[in-house]
């Protein structure tokens, strides 16, 4: 499966804001967006000014990089989106949002969502009490997601257990740290998803 490489720092840079990629990193003052907060690349200093399709794209760029997603699997997302009934922009950030390896994370059992990934890939998370091993698993209210028991003291996930600790979850999830799982209690509402991004230009620029 393609992957992207390169130093997740630099997507930072590139939308001019923190995208959460790297786990604690990010709340500390070693984020490259509190020293660099400038585009990368040789000419990065000088930021131009973006326009129209430049506008759209950034925003697609910034919510598929969010998510960790490649194009291919963000364009299919987007096309499930469009099949639903409502309006396409917020369901493609519901769909977003409930992804398995997204809400391992925001149940802060992984650092960042490519931890989560990692987790969810390597069989240590379940979901109502079967392995799932597919990141792009969307749960559903009333879904259980837990980490597996005997994967409950891997050094990856006991570190971000406690460094989640008072940083809360969302209204939509409901954890019990101590057991290592959350129930999703409901659909996420539009105000639940974190970053600023304006979705209404994104299906805008897929609509062409
Ligand atoms: Fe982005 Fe985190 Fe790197 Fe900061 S530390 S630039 S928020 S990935």
């Amino acid at each position: 499966m393609a992957r992207y490489h390169e130093s997740v720092c630099r997507l930072c840079r590139r939308e001019a804001m923190k995208l959460f990629l790297k786990g604690d990193r990010c709340f500390t003052n070693k984020c490259a967006i509190e020293r660099r907060n400038f585009p990368p690349g040789q000419h990065g200093k000088r930021r131009s000014k973006i326009l129209g399709y430049g506008i759209q794209l950034r925003e697609k760029q910034k919510l598929k990089r969010f998510y960790g997603l490649l194009e291919g699997q963000f364009r299919l997302t987007f096309e499930k989106a469009e099949r639903m009934r409502g309006v396409t922009g917020e369901n493609l950030l519901s769909l977003l949002e409930r992804r398995l390896d997204n809400v391992v994370h925001r149940l802060g059992f992984a650092a960042s969502r490519q931890q989560a990934r990692q987790l969810v890939r390597h069989g240590h998370v379940t979901v109502n009490g079967r392995k799932v091993d597919v990141p792009s698993f969307v749960v559903g209210p009333g879904s259980v997601v837990a980490i597996k028991e005997k994967s409950r003291t891997n050094p990856g996930v006991v570190a971000a257990v406690d460094s989640a600790k008072g940083r809360g979850v969302p209204e939509w999830l409901d954890l019990a740290a101590s057991e290592f799982k959350g129930t999703v209690k409901a659909l996420p509402r539009r105000e639940d998803v974190s970053l600023q991004v304006n979705e209404k230009l994104i299906v805008e620029l897929y609509s062409k």
